[in-house]
């Protein structure tokens, strides 16, 4: 009988690991039988933008956090494919911050081209998984959201992609109940314009403040209020945006904040970060870890220590994303197939702990994008993934967060050249603070006549 291997998500990370059998199959070898179950009704994950908020149409949470005017927020040279670079997919430079559309283009042209899409079931949601000892097999329980039907699936092995920028962690501060304006997270915000010409408070200091936080400036809010726990992002921000300390409560429109200061806000989007949550495992199974570089319990990132045929990608915050996903993929497949030896616990946990430690050296954002890419390192050296010049990829991803800190309204008007092909990036052809239009036609007309943001010139005259 075939190996038979259950993914679930066809997001970057469940699109990795299909690509990774894929790219075996290509050499003519023989891969297991391979079964993906997406709840959504096309692959992408996260890069699928949806405008609905609350529940998508059966009825299933909605799991993306995108939104509307969404741009690149690191340098697409960061994140290439090393299989499959930008050049061969649009066959001509691009700029280094493409908007959503782009990048999702990009993401599903590897996929199309292997012809893995035979491999997804979508519309179908994972529902409950159980693992059987004496068989040592997975039982899977999934919903058939179109026809309403439950049905059952046995793996050998679990893979979990479900990623973990879904689930919101939503705070309360006493008398949002009665805040009159629009209180919402930022897994459900959508788009700036309905927040144009509003005071807007946005509670945390992560990168979806920071991000939201300058699409509500770019696209004509009022004013805009970013409130911290700890620490403040720290940028020299825009007249018009600014950074104050916690959040206290609120009477009515005013919110009060730990400093003494007070003011009226029109809207709150609480940015404060995500869940790793997953309603369809039993608890021995589950991953339970706060948002970091290394969550505990899995051996080289991806190997569930307490059942090593449990396989977690994308777990980790994010520096590197796509090709990360596919180091971790091809690591897997390489499990999955018995070429690597998962060694025995006692070593899995020196290993985790090795890394664990060095993690919690991290002191600053550089280390922690040393960190990451040694990770990465040690994962592409594991298996026939492409190799690539991760230190420079690492001095790219630091000069990123320089060009942040020099003018964070135009680090993505700047260009970086690809490790992979060694191409130099266009430069596109209108700024990001003008550009007001993220489609894919846009970015790519040959229309270079850019048009000025009227917003910016409001709030540059005030
Ligand atoms: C606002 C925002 C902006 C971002 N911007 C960037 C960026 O500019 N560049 C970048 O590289 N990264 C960015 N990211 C990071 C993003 O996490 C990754 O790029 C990537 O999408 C992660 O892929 P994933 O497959 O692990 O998870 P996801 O993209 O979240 O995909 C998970 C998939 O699993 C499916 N799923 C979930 N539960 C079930 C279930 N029970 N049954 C069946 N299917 C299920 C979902 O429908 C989804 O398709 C951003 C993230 C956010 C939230």
């Amino acid at each position: 009988m075939k190996t038979r291997i259950g993914i679930i998500g066809a997001g970057p990370s469940g699109l990795a690991q299909l690509r990774a059998f894929d790219s075996l199959e290509k050499e003519g070898k023989e891969i297991p039988e391979i079964v993906c179950f997406e709840k959504q009704s096309d692959w992408g994950g996260l890069w699928n933008y949806t405008w609905r908020t609350g529940v998508g149409k059966y009825g299933e949470p909605t799991h993306g956090s995108m939104y509307k005017y969404l741009w690149s927020n690191g340098p697409k040279e960061c994140l290439e494919f090393s299989d499959y670079s930008f050049d061969e997919h649009f066959g001509k430079p691009i700029s280094s911050y493409p908007p959503r559309p782009v990048l999702f283009d990009y993401i599903q042209g590897r996929v199309k081209k292997s012809g893995v899409r035979k491999h997804i079931r979508f519309n179908t949601a994972a529902r409950w998984v159980s693992f059987d000892e004496d068989t040592q097999k997975f039982t899977l329980i999934v919903d058939d959201l179109v026809n309403n039907k439950t049905y059952t699936e046995i793996f050998d092995y679990l893979v979990v992609a479900t990623g973990h920028f879904s689930t919101p962690n939503m705070p309360y501060f006493q008398g949002l109940e009665d805040f009159p304006g629009a209180v919402m997270h930022a897994h459900d915000f959508r788009g700036a314009d309905q927040f144009k010409g509003q005071n807007v408070l946005l509670v945390g200091s992560s990168y979806s403040a920071e991000d939201i936080g300058i699409q509500c400036y770019k696209h004509g809010a009022n004013s805009v209020t970013l409130s911290y726990r700890s620490n403040p992002i720290g940028l020299s921000w825009p007249e018009g945006v600014k950074e104050v300390p916690l959040l206290e409560n609120f009477d009515g429109e005013i919110a009060h904040f730990s400093d003494g200061s007070q003011e009226r806000f029109d809207a709150v989007i609480m940015c404060t970060g995500y869940q790793h949550k997953f309603p369809f495992l039993p608890d021995e199974m589950r991953l339970k870890t706060p948002n970091c570089l290394y969550p505990d319990n899995l051996y080289k990132g991806v190997v569930f220590n307490e059942l090593p045929k449990l396989i977690y990608l994308g777990m980790q915050d994010q520096y590197y994303t796509f090709n990360m996903f596919d180091a971790q993929a091809w690591v897997a497949r390489d499990i999955m197939l018995g070429k690597l030896k998962v060694p025995e616990k006692d070593e899995r946990l020196a290993d985790m702990e090795k890394w664990l430690q060095k993690s919690h050296s991290n002191k600053t954002h550089d280390d922690e994008i040393d960190f990451q890419t040694d990770y990465v390192k040690e994962l592409i050296g594991m298996t026939d993934y492409p190799e690539f010049d991760l230190d420079t990829v690492a001095s790219l991803f630091k000069k990123w967060l320089k060009d942040k800190e020099d003018d964070i309204l135009r680090y993505r008007d700047k260009t970086f050249k690809s490790v992979m092909t060694g191409t130099m990036a266009e430069n596109h052809h209108t700024e990001w603070l003008d550009e007001m239009d993220d489609s894919f036609e846009r970015y790519f007309s040959e229309s270079s006549a850019p048009e000025k943001n009227p917003e910016k010139e409001v709030l540059m005259q005030r």
